[in-house]
């Protein structure tokens, strides 16, 4: 195992982000407030299929978060705590929502320590009014949402993502025959 210094000031918060969402936004704000250094990590996984190219969903992290100069967004493939080693990042941060994130987060993180035991898996808990929202959910919401569709998204995701999310789907049917 590589030897290389890790910092506990620096987390890596990472994800698909496919695409960011205000709870993930929300993360990352609380995370940058508590940490010196916060690298977000888009994964490419090969296995998915995303909606989003990983160039667009780094392009719309970054500007959804420019506002925080401790942040910085990049794309990794492979293993997380690998990633990690590569930012010289100690400290992993994770959301939690609900009941069920709690078990999946808890087999990850005990995962993740046996891969790497110097790196700590640190959780935020989902604020009240963001912790319905995934990913996955506002992509249902853009493609059956019809014409409020537009407006209903700003309950969940940045001003900056409504419109790329929204042309994905545009032509598309909405709804079965
Ligand atoms: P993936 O698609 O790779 O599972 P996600 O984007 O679902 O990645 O999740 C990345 C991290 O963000 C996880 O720790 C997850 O629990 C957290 N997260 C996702 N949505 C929210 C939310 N609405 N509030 C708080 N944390 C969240």
């Amino acid at each position: 195992m590589p030897t290389n210094a890790l910092s506990g000031r620096h987390a890596v918060y990472t994800g698909s982000f496919d695409p960011i969402t205000l709870g993930h936004r929300d993360i990352i704000t609380r995370g940058a407030a508590v940490f010196e250094k916060l690298t977000v990590g888009i994964g490419i996984n090969p296995e998915k299929r995303p909606l989003f190219t990983p160039d667009e969903r780094l392009s719309m992290a970054r500007d959804v978060l420019a506002s925080l100069p401790n942040v910085e967004v990049c794309c990794f493939s492979g293993l997380a705590v690998e990633f990690l080693r590569e930012c010289g990042a100690r400290v992993m941060l994770r959301g939690l929502r609900t009941l069920s994130d709690i078990e999946s987060e808890f087999t990850m993180a005990l995962a993740n320590r046996a891969l790497d035991p110097e790196i700590e898996t640190v959780f935020l808990m989902a604020s009240e009014k963001f912790s319905h929202i995934s990913s996955s959910l506002i992509k249902q919401v853009a493609q059956l949402g019809r014409h409020s569709a537009a407006a209903r998204l700003q309950e969940f995701i940045p001003v900056q993502v409504v419109g790329p999310l929204l042309a994905k789907f545009s032509g598309s049917p909405q709804s079965p025959a």
